[in-house]
């Protein structure tokens, strides 16, 4: 009897747990409430846990996932009783039947996110992304660098350099790298008219396809320049996915190599999108190193295409738009010829820019 002041005597469990369990002023026979913390001498708490749930009545079995719902009227628990079923519905021996097991219809598929910053991965997997080309000078030794690393890479490519450099647009994709779509002059296209964005995004999907037979499934909107409203009126009218990105070393600002090194190198995190640009030399000369010491971290590249693939469900940090602090102004550099317009339109107030 386990009453508050068991004794030494109490290691004749048998007895002691089929009695009814008395703790101070309540008993009970069906429920045992468990004891106070037991005395050294009392049963091990698991015993007296398996002794009182030996005395509770054995629950039914769980009915296996996808079983049919049971007849109507004919409780599922009830066949699984021992004994049988009496005809009127109830169990033989006279409880109540259990309520069928509720049948959930299978939740409505999740449409995935339509825009990516970074990804939650498994592993050391990040995406290199290279915007503003092809250049015709910078671009094929970007590609023999990544070619002589076994890394693929996605570049963002603007319409006007892809129609004027289609051999370029060739040799990238040749190397097994992504290309996606950065705009056909780079301007920021929430600025734009509908039918003037819409126009951007066609003639250089139309251009990147003339040169490798396909359309490009993602759009890196330039500046990161985007609205909710011409985010979805894009995606939904091409199909496509707006990538923007995690790691920023402001390479087309700060054109030295040991910054950019530095960035990538603090910014870096698994399932991270990395932006650079392959249009400017300095760039191009800092990858070795970088590319160096993120396979010596552990890193293993991926394209965008393979990074998505890999995302946890649920967990994509999904961005409307980036809100970066809209920058003092600086002119930015003129771009060489076959890169980025210096006419491209310098971000405004009301929309979210960063300045890419
Ligand atoms: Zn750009």
């Amino acid at each position: 009897m386990l009453t508050s002041a068991p004794s030494a005597q109490a290691a004749a469990p048998a007895a002691a747990v089929s009695a009814p369990i008395t703790t101070g002023s309540i008993t009970t026979t069906a429920t045992p409430v468990l004891p106070a913390l037991p005395q050294a001498n009392a049963l091990a708490p698991a015993t007296v846990v398996a002794q009182a749930r030996a005395s509770l009545p054995a629950l039914p079995p769980i009915p296996p996932v996808g079983a049919a719902a049971p007849a109507a009227g004919v409780p599922q628990s009830a066949t699984a009783l021992p004994g049988g079923t009496a005809q009127n519905g109830t169990a033989q021996n006279g409880t109540a039947p259990l309520a069928a097991a509720p049948v959930f219809a299978p939740a409505a598929p999740v449409p995935p996110p339509s825009a990516y910053r970074s990804m939650e991965v498994d592993g050391p997997y990040i995406a290199i992304t290279f915007d503003d080309g092809p250049n015709p000078e910078t671009t094929p030794k970007l590609l023999k660098i990544l070619e002589a690393r076994n890394i693929k890479a996605t570049f963002f490519m603007l319409g006007t350099n892809a129609a004027a450099y289609p051999d370029v647009v060739r040799a990238v994709a040749a190397g097994g790298n992504e290309i996606g779509n950065h705009s056909w002059n780079h301007p920021q296209l929430p600025k734009l008219t509908l039918a003037a964005a819409d126009k951007q995004i066609e003639d250089t999907s139309a251009a990147i396809e003339a040169a490798i037979g396909k359309k490009p499934l993602y759009v890196r909107p330039p500046y990161g320049a985007m609205t909710p409203a011409l985010q979805q009126h894009l995606v939904q009218k091409y199909g496509v996915t707006m990538i923007f990105w995690s790691v920023d070393p402001l390479d087309w600002k700060i054109r030295d190599a040991q910054s950019i090194y530095d960035q990538v190198m603090k910014q870096v995190r698994p399932g991270a999108i990395i932006l650079a640009h392959d249009i400017h030399a300095t760039t191009v000369a800092a990858m070795p190193r970088v590319l160096d010491a993120l396979i010596a971290k552990g890193y293993k590249f991926v394209t965008v295409s393979e990074l998505i693939a890999m995302n946890k469900p649920g967990a994509p940090k999904v961005v409307a738009a980036l809100a970066p602090a809209v920058p003092k102004k600086k002119t930015r550099p003129a771009p060489k010829p076959g890169t980025t317009p210096a006419n491209a339109a310098r971000p405004a107030n009301n929309v979210n820019v960063g300045l890419y």
